[in-house]
């Protein structure tokens, strides 16, 4: 069987068909912006209403502005001295109106609930067009060339989009946070990341008419990998091995870490794995076809634990071990971690994007350099149809 059509039988495997009553409005979209704190700082300034969240009626009506401590309480929320006997509440605020959550102003519309745990998940109800203005800022710098910054544009709709198809029954689509995409609100909105969104309203990555999520990274360091190291993604344009020869101007490029023994040693202590003695050595087990470590094993004098490539890096620290992409170089007292690139290398890779851009490539071409054998869609002709999206977590 050919590599397409085992692509396409795992498609039909895959498949989650909506039904029309559950079809998600394509236009708005839900961001957890808070999730687990006990306490959020809440500004208003403007006319407001506030509702219970469940049965829609007023408990403010147009209130015109506000700074308080909102906390959750046995009773269910106190917001500043006030004790609201909801477990949910809903802020609206008229049109010029601004909201500020801990110190950053939101567009949309904010629901607060208490968790039976007593902390709280702020859920901000935001268009679509605009979540994505406050994305887009975080996500990639303003002065990158604008059909770099439209095409990680495209990207960062075509995973919200997924998200939401995807996410229909659960709280909310997405996390404002860097597990997501990374969302600053209005404060971090800027003029040319707003105009590369504006310029590609409604456009989305498809493959043959199904929605994906269009993971993106930071830097390759040269290949990009499978989207299997995300969950069971299998479908041509996240299938990686795509040459990157783009992001070398990257500062994330080439990367090097020295780990000591102890350091090893200390890491999974911390990171509650136990001991495994003196580390002896560190050897990778397994290579992905892209040459990132699949599975990495401490042996030491008492055993050996085996990680895999994610498992480790987690343990190790996002930062400290920018991607999985290494190799290793024995030292006197360890290892020194000769690096690549910066994130999971699944599809696009922005530094690559930012360069393509600058030799004169249009977005939509460098989204099938990086999602071979996708196409753009409009949300218009998506939300005509029952959606269609592959796998259905992330
Ligand atoms: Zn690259």
């Amino acid at each position: 069987m050919s590599r397409r059509a085992v692509g396409v039988l795992l498609l039909g495997l895959l498949a989650l068909a909506p039904s029309a009553a559950t079809q998600p409005n394509l236009e708005f979209i839900r961001v957890a912006v808070v999730q687990n704190d006990p306490e959020v700082d809440l500004r208003i300034q403007g006319r407001f209403t506030l509702r219970a969240m469940h049965t829609g009626d007023p408990i403010w009506e147009q209130r015109r502005w506000g700074q308080w401590a909102v906390r959750a309480v046995p009773e269910g929320l106190a917001v500043g001295e006030e004790i609201l006997p909801y477990f949910g509440v809903r802020i609206e605020p008229q049109r010029e109106a601004a909201i500020s959550l801990n110190g950053t102003r939101l567009r949309g519309t904010l629901e607060i609930v208490r968790q039976k745990d007593l902390t709280l998940l702020v859920i901000n109800h935001v268009a679509l067009e605009e979540y994505l203005r406050g994305v887009l800022s975080k996500e990639a710098p303003d002065y990158w060339p604008p059909e770099a910054l439209k095409a990680i544009a495209i990207a960062a709709r075509s995973y919200a989009v997924y998200r939401r198809a995807t996410k229909a029954q659960g709280e909310f689509d997405v996390s404002g946070t860097v597990l997501s995409q990374d969302y600053g609100g209005k404060t971090a909105e800027k003029a040319a990341t707003t105009k590369a969104v504006r310029e590609t309203a409604g456009l989305v990555v498809t493959y043959q008419g199904w929605l994906f999520p269009t993971f993106y990274h930071s830097t390759c360091g040269g290949m990009t990998e499978h989207a299997r190291v995300m969950g069971s993604f299998d479908l041509p344009p996240l299938a990686g091995g795509v040459r990157c020869r783009w992001c070398t101007a990257s500062p994330f490029y080439s990367w090097r870490r020295r780990l000591t023994r102890e350091d090893i040693a200390w890491t999974l202590h911390r990171g509650g794995r136990g001991s495994v003695g003196v580390v002896r050595d560190l050897r990778i087990i397994k290579q992905t076809p892209s040459g990132r470590v699949e599975r990495i094993g401490v042996v030491g004098t008492q055993r050996t634990l085996t990680f895999s490539g994610s498992e480790f890096r987690a343990l190790l620290g996002f930062e400290r071990l920018r991607s999985v992409f290494f190799s290793l170089i024995p030292v006197a007292d360890g290892f020194v971690v000769d690096g690549r690139g910066w994130g999971h290398g699944v599809g696009m890779c922005q530094w690559g994007a930012a360069e393509l851009a600058r030799r004169g490539m249009r977005a939509e071409e460098i989204l099938s350099y990086y999602y071979p054998g996708a196409g753009l869609a409009s949300l218009n002709e998506l939300a005509a149809q029952p959606l269609r999206a592959v796998g259905g977590s992330s």
